[in-house]
């Protein structure tokens, strides 16, 4: 038998995310985002899930060969846009549309020898400071490629630094949406500006032609702890799985694991299982980090090694050898441990651990 970890995907919960991105934001076409191997989910596994999004976006081109080689026809986005003047052939090609974000991709676009036209999403560096044009000469780009041979159409675009509200509560788009809106003024052109937590936080705030949805579509709430996925309306898509294969009886005094780092303050029951950091399950998370045994919530204990872990039993009274653990996502008994309960423990976020899992899990879909 193989090793018993697997990360099952759950492709219902799939549909049901994307259409939570629906209602919340029903005029605006939806950019399925699926970049990192859909986070982590792999793109095969939530493509026929998603096939009712307007558009996939994603950053590497082999990944949107694959989108095309699975059958989509409809747009796909490189949010990075492009790395070098060659992949504007493959843009062509596979008829990719790609973020322009700086002036040696103006460049590149302006050079291209080919009689190719191309939908580009022009980034706005709006204050998140990573990509994009500064305001002051966004205006200036614009007019340059509106002008250019190669353009087709142009899409204004930006990205929030702080939507999910951890630093300026519910000020955390002002500024960005000002000096977006400012900027673009006059211009014609369709906008995308929304991620999942501006989706979820402020639909009716922004008006955002494309949105771009990503860690909602898996499952996870943007903005936890102060919106859980229940307060969404969301579904895991993951549930990390593994059993129990050993059972070992500490007495008092006894620890667990490399370093010793848990010693039992009493007689206890803990339960060894086949999940360790090799697969993915951070090392850093600590005693505590919640975890499910047969549907029932308990705890890990002492450190996370390379294939292993240690949980408590003693919550859990029927627990042997084969029973389920859940690390995060859902039991077979319909519980759930939502995957930011887990990063949260660990000092991360459910973007993290999704895109975590190591290629020796075993990938199923289930309905
Ligand atoms: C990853 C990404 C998104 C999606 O963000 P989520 O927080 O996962 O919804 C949207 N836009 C850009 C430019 C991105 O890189």
């Amino acid at each position: 038998m193989p090793r018993p970890i697997t990360a099952v995907i759950h492709t219902q919960a799939l549909c049901q995310n994307l259409e939570v991105i629906r209602q919340s934001v029903p005029e605006s076409k939806v950019f399925a985002v699926v970049k990192a191997n859909a986070y982590g989910h792999g793109i095969e596994r939530v493509y026929e899930s998603f096939k009712t999004a307007d558009g996939f976006a994603l950053l590497d081109i082999d990944e949107a060969k694959l989108l095309r080689a699975l059958g989509w026809t409809g747009p796909i986005l490189l949010l990075e846009g492009i790395f070098s003047p060659q992949d504007l052939f493959d843009c062509a090609q596979y008829q990719l549309s790609f973020t322009v974000h700086s002036e040696q991709q103006v460049v590149w676009l302006e050079q291209h020898q080919y009689p190719a036209q191309f939908d580009i999403f022009l980034k706005m560096n709006s204050g998140m400071n990573r990509l994009g044009f500064k305001p002051q000469q966004y205006r200036e780009i614009w007019r340059q490629l509106s002008q250019s041979a190669h353009v087709a159409t142009i899409t204004h675009m930006m990205h929030f630094s702080d939507a999910d509200g951890d630093r300026f509560g519910d000020q955390g788009i002002d500024y960005q949406l000002t000096e977006f809106e400012t900027t673009i003024q006059g211009l014609p052109g369709e906008r995308s500006v929304s991620n999942s937590a501006a989706i979820l936080r402020y639909p009716h705030q922004i008006q955002s032609d494309y949105v771009r949805g990503g860690i909602m579509l898996y499952g996870s709430s943007p903005d936890y702890p102060g919106h859980s996925i229940q307060d969404w309306g969301l579904a895991p898509t993951m549930s990390l799985r593994s059993e129990i294969i050993a059972i070992q009886r500490l007495n008092a005094n006894e620890s667990v694991g490399y370093g010793s780092s848990f010693v039992a303050g009493q007689a206890m029951t803990i339960g060894i299982v086949a999940c360790g950091y090799a697969d993915g399950y951070q090392r850093i998370s600590p005693t505590g980090t919640p975890v499910l045994v047969n549907g029932i919530r308990t705890q890990t204990i002492g450190r996370v090694s390379m294939d292993m872990l240690a949980v408590d039993l003693t919550p859990v009274t029927d627990a042997e050898v084969g029973s389920e653990v859940v690390l995060w996502g859902k039991s077979r008994t319909g519980t759930v441990l939502a995957i930011d309960e887990v990063a949260a423990a660990s000092g991360t976020v459910g973007y993290e651990l999704m895109c975590g899992v190591t290629a020796r899990v075993t990938f199923i879909n289930q309905q």
